[in-house]
C-alpha cells in the first residue's frame, strides 16, 4: 500500500508499545499490532481466562480456562508473528509499578476499566510526555481518541472531568465482541498513526465513537478542546 510502504514498516519494527490490560478490546488491538510488525509489545495483566471472557477476547479459547491471561496472550502472539518481541508481566499496574512498567517505551495503549488505572496512566504520561490512546467497549458502543501531552492536546480528564477520582468504582457491564473489536481496530490504528507519522490524522482533541447495534450503527466525531480549568493537565502543561 502506498501509504504503508518498506519505510514505514521499518519505522513500526522499532516501535515499543506498552498495552495495559488483555481483554476484549485488547485482543484485537494486540493482534493487529503483533500481526502489523511491531517490534516490542509489553502486556500488562493479571487477570485469569474465564469462560464468560470467550464470547469477546479472541485472544483465548476453552483450553485456556484458569489459566493467567498474560501466559496465554504470550504464546498466543509470539505464535502469530515471532519477529515482534512480546514481554508479559502478570502484576496489576498502579503508583508503585508504573515507572517500570512504562519508562522506557515510545507509546501506551490504556482502557483498563477501573478510573484508578485510567487516572493513573493519564497522570503519569502528562509528566514522561509519552503519547497514549484510550481505546474502550460497552454494551453496543465504544470510543477512541488519544492524548500527545508534547503538543498539549486534551488530556483524559478534560475528555471526562468527572471521572478523574482514583476510586475503583466501575464494575463489569456487558459488551459485545462487535464492539470491542471496532474498538480494538481503531485503537491499533492510532498506535499505527503515530509511529508512520501520521499525526494529523488521529483523535487528539476529539473523540471517535461509534454504535455497533445490529439495527442502526453510526460513527461520529465529538470534539474535545483542552479544558483550561482541567486540574490534571494544568500540572503539566
Ligand atoms: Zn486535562
Amino acid at each position: 500500500m502506498p501509504e504503508w510502504g518498506t519505510e514505514r514498516q521499518h519505522l513500526i519494527e522499532k516501535a515499543k508499545v506498552v498495552v495495559i490490560g488483555a481483554g476484549g478490546v485488547k485482543s484485537t488491538l494486540l493482534m493487529s499490532l503483533t500481526a502489523v510488525g511491531i517490534g516490542k509489545i509489553r502486556i500488562v495483566e493479571f487477570d485469569k481466562v474465564e469462560i464468560s471472557n470467550l464470547n469477546r477476547q479472541l485472544l483465548y479459547s476453552t483450553d485456556n480456562i484458569g489459566l493467567s491471561k498474560a501466559e496465554c496472550c504470550e504464546k498466543r502472539l509470539r505464535d502469530l508473528n515471532p519477529n515482534s518481541t512480546i514481554e508479559l508481566v502478570n502484576e496489576k499496574i498502579d503508583s508503585s509499578n508504573i515507572e517500570s512498567l512504562c519508562d522506557d517505551f515510545d507509546f501506551v495503549v490504556e482502557g483498563g476499566d477501573s478510573p484508578a488505572s485510567r487516572n493513573l496512566v493519564n497522570e503519569f504520561c502528562l509528566s514522561k510526555q509519552i503519547p497514549f490512546t484510550h481505546a474502550s467497549a460497552q454494551f453496543n458502543y465504544g470510543y477512541v481518541f488519544s492524548v500527545i501531552p508534547m503538543l498539549k492536546t486534551a488530556c483524559f480528564a478534560c475528555f471526562f472531568p468527572k471521572d478523574h477520582s482514583r476510586n475503583e468504582t466501575t464494575g463489569p457491564v456487558p459488551v459485545s465482541v462487535l464492539s470491542t473489536s471496532i474498538a480494538g481496530s481503531l485503537g491499533a490504528s492510532e498506535v499505527l498513526k503515530w509511529f508512520m507519522g501520521y499525526h494529523d490524522s488521529m483523535f487528539v482533541n476529539r473523540r471517535l465513537c461509534f454504535s455497533s447495534l445490529l439495527l442502526s450503527s453510526e460513527f461520529t466525531v465529538k470534539e474535545q478542546s483542552r479544558n483550561p480549568g482541567c486540574p490534571i493537565c494544568a500540572r503539566y502543561y
